[in-house]
C-alpha cells in the first residue's frame, strides 16, 4: 500500500480522545503512522481511537497528560522516546474555551484558556522540536480562526490562538535549519464538542457567515493537518491555513 509518510514515522497527536485530535490521529494511521495519542481526561475515548488505529495495522501508544503541565510534558515525551524514539510528526492539538465578555472575565477563565491553548502549546512544541533535531520533522499547531480575526466573548481563547500562530511563525524561523517544518491549521466552525456548547442562535448567526453555509467536519481539518505535516508539504514552513468554509478573509 503506498502511503503519504515513510515507513514508519512516529506521530504524537495531542488531545486525540474525541473531536479533531482523534480525527487526526486516524488520518495519520491511515497516511502511514504510528500514533502516540495523548488525553488529559477522556481515558475511554482515547482507548478506542487506540483500537481504531490498530485496526489500520498501525501502533498506537496511549499517553495521559496535561499540556498545560511541564512536569507531564516532558514525562510523555521521555515515555515516547523510551518506546519509540524520537518522533517525526508532532499535531498539537489540545485545546479548551470558556467565553464570556472581557468586561466580565474572572483571571481564572482567563488563565484556564492561556494555560491549555497557549503555555500547552510551547511546553509540546518545545518538547517535540528538540526530538526532531537530528532527524527533522514536521510540527502542525491547531489554532483557530478566532486567532486571526477575534471573536466577541472569547477575548481568552481568541488571545491564546493569536498567540500559537505567533509561536508557530517564530518556531518556523528557529527550526528550520534543523529540518523541521512548522505549520497552522485554523479552523472555523467545526463540528465537535466544542462547537456544541455554543448556544444555537449564536451557531444559527455564525451559519449565515459561512460561505459554504455549514460547519466543517473533524475529518475536513485533519486532511489539512495531514498534509502540512506530510512530505507532499516539504516546501511549506511558517504557514497559516484556514479551514472554515471561507468565513474569514484572507
Ligand atoms: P474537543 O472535541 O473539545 O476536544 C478537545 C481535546 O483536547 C480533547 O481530546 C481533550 O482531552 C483535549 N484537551 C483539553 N485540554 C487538555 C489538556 N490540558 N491537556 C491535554 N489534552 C487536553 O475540541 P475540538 O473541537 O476537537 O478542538 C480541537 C482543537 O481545535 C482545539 O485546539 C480547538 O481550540 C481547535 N478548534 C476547534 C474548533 C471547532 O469549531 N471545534 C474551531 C477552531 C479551533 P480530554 O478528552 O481527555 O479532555
Amino acid at each position: 500500500m503506498s502511503t503519504l509518510f515513510p515507513e514508519g514515522t512516529r506521530a504524537l497527536v495531542t488531545g486525540a480522545s474525541r473531536g479533531i485530535g482523534a480525527a487526526t490521529a486516524l488520518a495519520l494511521a491511515e497516511a502511514g503512522c504510528d500514533v502516540a495519542l495523548n488525553y488529559r481526561s477522556s481515558a475511554a475515548g482515547a482507548e478506542e481511537v487506540a483500537e481504531r488505529v490498530r485496526a489500520l495495522g498501525r501502533e498506537a501508544l496511549l499517553v495521559r497528560a496535561d499540556v498545560g503541565d511541564e512536569a507531564q510534558v516532558m514525562a510523555m515525551f521521555q515515555r515516547i522516546r523510551a518506546e519509540w524514539g524520537p518522533l517525526g510528526v508532532a499535531v498539537l492539538n489540545s485545546g479548551v474555551t470558556s467565553d464570556g465578555h472581557l468586561a466580565a472575565m474572572s483571571s481564572g477563565k482567563w488563565q484556564e484558556v492561556i494555560g491549555t491553548n497557549l503555555t500547552g502549546a510551547f511546553l509540546t512544541a518545545r518538547e517535540a522540536t528538540k526530538q526532531m533535531y537530528v532527524d527533522g520533522g514536521a510540527l502542525v499547531l491547531i489554532a483557530s480562526t478566532s486567532g486571526i480575526a477575534g471573536r466577541a466573548g472569547q477575548a481568552n481563547y481568541a488571545a491564546s490562538k493569536g498567540g500559537v500562530i505567533a509561536l508557530a511563525k517564530t518556531l518556523a524561523y528557529e527550526a528550520a535549519p534543523r529540518g523541521i517544518r512548522v505549520n497552522v491549521v485554523a479552523p472555523g466552525f467545526i463540528d465537535t464538542d466544542m462547537v456544541r456548547k455554543v448556544p444555537p442562535a449564536r451557531l444559527k448567526e455564525a451559519l449565515h457567515a459561512i460561505p459554504l453555509g455549514r460547519t466543517g467536519t473533524p475529518r475536513e481539518v485533519a486532511s489539512a493537518a495531514v498534509f502540512l505535516a506530510s512530505p507532499a508539504a516539504s516546501y511549506i514552513t511558517g504557514k497559516v491555513l484556514t479551514v472554515d468554509g471561507g468565513m474569514i478573509p484572507n
